[in-house]
């Protein structure tokens, strides 16, 4: 009788506990699906919301501006579900985004055109292969994404003087690149004529200068003709702060020679160029401009960024020392005493005479003069 007891017990505990666990189980399983009901719900309603906004907000605009005016100052409106691409109107007709043929999409953040480690071609291209390769190319040197509306603006300025066989090679890489990134472009090749010391700094000051007066750049790539990059995936864009694109090159074993290092290769928006005044011009010869430029960024309380070094990396052309970019021997005292003429040594004192503009089918061509006597006098009465 004992041994039964002792058995009925045993079961009843036994069936309590499974129960006890089942009912968690059962608990557990229909409060998560009614919280995944619950995110559906709100989530649809939601995104109605934000369709039924985005229409009003189209049609609205509309109504008071041109299509133009709308596309510059309105064209993210909202972020599609995928949370990649931005719905756009390209056209008077676009009153609701399910309207596929009357809205386009903005360029997703990131190109699906991609394909990330590449090596740069380094042979030297003839023209035919230029010309026939980069067919698509606009002239100018200008591209634009179809199928969406570019998020980028972006003008590639090149410090230049004499050195054709690198351009060749720089073309030949750097408009597919640019092309996988969908970005709105243009190539400005600024040329220092003859025989003066080159002023690397004032030249990418002209370029930005003289490429707002073509287009609604906003977004500035300086960047040196011998750099040739070897991963897509570092784009060349403007973001809150200013960026050094050539962290790593073969030169340097794809290592930064040191932290401080602007030169190469870098992007900075024009509302950035604008607070720092651009770069200086008074550095004629080699060295020491991108060093001033990052003194610059730090007065102006700017944080360069960097991608990592194993997405910034560059192939650099080899290459001699030109007879007119000598090492600068005034560079360190420039430097030191750079902070004076932040304010007054810049975009605000740029003197120099345009001598051609040359729209060529792969680039466009600003050959300037530069008059160095000229340029160390202007101010100068100011620093001393
Ligand atoms: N550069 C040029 N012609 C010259 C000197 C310089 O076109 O006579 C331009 C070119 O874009 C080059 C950049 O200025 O890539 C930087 O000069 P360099 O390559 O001599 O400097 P480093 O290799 O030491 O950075
Ligand atoms: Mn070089």
């Amino acid at each position: 009788m004992e041994e039964m007891t002792k058995y009925l017990k045993r079961s009843i505990i036994l069936l309590v506990l499974s129960l006890f666990f089942l009912s968690i189980h059962i608990q557990l399983a229909i409060n998560f699906s009614v919280k995944k009901t619950a995110y559906h719900v709100v989530n649809r309603i939601s995104r109605q919301i934000q369709e039924r906004h985005f229409s009003r907000k189209i049609s609205s605009t509309n109504k008071t501006g041109s299509m133009d005016n709308y596309r510059n100052k309105l064209y993210i409106v909202m972020n599609s579900p995928a949370g990649h691409a931005s719905y756009v109107g390209n056209n008077e007709n676009c009153t609701d985004i399910r309207d596929k043929t009357n809205c386009i999409l903005s360029c997703p953040e990131t190109s699906p055109k991609l394909v990330g480690r590449k090596t740069p071609y380094l042979f030297i291209p003839t023209t035919t292969k230029l010309k026939t390769a980069l067919s698509w190319v606009k002239n100018g040197g200008r591209y634009s994404p179809y199928g969406c509306i570019p998020r980028h603006h972006v003008a590639v300025i090149i410090p230049f003087r004499d050195r054709d066989q690198h351009l060749k090679t720089f073309l030949y890489n750097i408009h597919p690149f640019l092309r996988r990134q969908q970005l709105d472009y243009g190539i400005y090749i600024i040329e220092q004529i003859g025989t003066s010391k080159f002023n690397r700094a004032m030249l990418m000051n002209i370029g930005y200068a003289e490429s707002i007066k073509i287009h609604k750049y906003t977004c500035f790539v300086f960047h040196d003709v011998d750099l040739l990059p070897e991963d897509d995936r570092n784009s060349y864009t403007c973001t809150t702060q200013p960026r050094h694109l050539s962290a790593a090159v073969d030169k340097f074993k794809y290592r930064l020679p040191y932290k401080a290092i602007f030169g190469g290769a870098s992007a900075l928006s024009q509302s950035q160029l604008q607070s720092v005044n651009g770069f200086s011009n008074k550095f004629f010869g080699w060295g020491g401009e991108d060093d001033d430029m990052w003194n610059r960024l730090m007065h102006a309380n700017f944080t360069v960024t960097r991608h990592s070094n194993k997405i910034a990396r560059y192939t650099m052309l080899r290459h001699g020392k030109e007879k007119g970019n000598k090492h600068n021997t005034k560079r360190y005292k420039l430097l030191e005493d750079g902070y004076k003429r932040f304010k007054k040594d810049g975009l605000n004192s740029l003197t120099y005479n345009v001598v051609r503009i040359q729209i060529n089918p792969l680039y466009t061509r600003i050959s300037v003069d530069i008059n160095e006597k000229e340029v160390m006098k202007v101010n100068a009465y100011f620093y001393t």
